[in-house]
């Protein structure tokens, strides 16, 4: 039985013509700023959303923890979300790596306000910690890949202006959130201080990230890199599939998004479900119904072969992306119907 994989976007394998460009590129020691095709990746991704510059790094918890810890100084306070990956999913790395502590604040699915954010900036007093930088996430992993408007982010940057707050955006899927609401990189650039783009998610890239601001901010960011051990020599190899998957694979996100629609509606008419999150992206949250756990139909989908992940006692997820196709979801139908 060929198994079929949504655990996470995470699963992806290279393409052919992926690995052809990866095979074919052009690399140098990049820690010498030599590698031509990390040169090439990071001046394509700085261009499209219209910053200064931009650097590769091997993941999307090193982009983030970098960008925070430029931000800030030891003794300063982050506001995020409650269920922000920056906080929930980063090993405790806004204390551990920068010295900061985390403000959280309860979402609408993941996502924060500004008038939210405004009740937990410190006034300037001496017992209080200094606020810095405000963390939003678009799309929201565990808001079940919910998106913000454009609004709604130009609203939060007025409010960090007023304030003097840097602003960090994890998008980790901001092609999904582009894709779906019809937006343009260059948007998000004019309203984030610094941004983090996954390559290795939706967009089926092997290994990588990259983390976008200024020059300035840049040349931080590759210092703390360094100090990271995230400086790789001939990295290029990689820079060249996600250089491949920015060029190929942003547009198709749309079927992943309209197969996760697919599968919500599956779910929203099965018994053993209980409700469905709205589903505007790749990513499908629901509860189940009655007396058994997500694990158990965690284990009940997996004897039909099909891989999925329990978010909580009684929620799972599954996360549509480039591999699985018209019949992995048909199979996939099916099985949720059968249940
Ligand atoms: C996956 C993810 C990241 C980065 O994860 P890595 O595995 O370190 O690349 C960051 N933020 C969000 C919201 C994610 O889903």
């Amino acid at each position: 039985m060929k198994t079929i994989e949504l655990r996470s976007d995470t699963f992806t394998q290279p393409t052919q013509a992926m690995l052809n460009a990866m095979f074919a590129a052009k690399v140098g020691d990049d820690v010498f700023g030599e590698d031509f095709s990390v040169n090439e990746l990071e001046a394509h991704v700085a261009e499209m959303f219209g910053m200064e510059a931009a650097v590769f790094c091997p993941s999307g918890t090193m982009t983030n923890q970098i960008a925070i810890n430029v931000h800030t100084r030891p003794g300063d306070e982050v506001i995020c979300e409650q269920g922000a990956h920056v906080y929930f999913y980063e090993g405790g790395g806004i204390g551990r790596l920068s010295g900061c502590q985390a403000r959280t604040i309860a979402g609408d699915r993941g996502r924060i306000t500004a008038e939210q954010i405004a009740t937990v900036i410190n006034p300037d007093d001496v017992h209080r910690p200094g606020t810095r930088l405000v963390c939003l996430e678009n799309t929201c992993n565990r808001g079940g890949g919910s998106t913000y408007s454009m609004q709604q982010m130009k609203a939060i940057r007025i409010l960090c202006d007023e304030q003097q707050l840097s602003l960090h955006l994890d998008g980790a899927r901001i092609f999904n959130a582009i894709v779906a609401n019809n937006e343009s990189p260059r948007d998000y650039g004019k309203i984030f201080h610094s941004i983090s783009v996954c390559l290795n998610k939706g967009l089926g890239a092997p290994v990588g990230s990259v983390l976008l601001g200024t020059s300035d901010f840049v040349k931080q960011a590759r210092r703390t890199r360094k100090v990271l051990g995230g400086g790789m020599r001939q990295a290029g190899y990689l820079a060249a599939a996600g250089l491949y998957a920015l060029k190929n694979h942003v547009e198709r996100l749309e079927e992943d998004h309209r197969k996760a629609q697919k599968l919500a509606e599956a779910l929203g008419n099965a018994t053993w479900v209980k409700t469905v999150l709205p589903v505007e992206t790749n990513i499908v949250i629901f509860e189940v119904a009655g007396e058994m756990s997500a694990a158990h139909w965690v284990e009940a989908l997996r004897q039909k072969g099909i891989k999925t992940a329990a978010t909580s006692a009684s929620t799972i997820r599954m996360v549509t992306h480039l591999n699985f196709t018209d019949e992995s979801l048909e199979t996939t139908l099916n099985a949720i119907g059968q249940l």
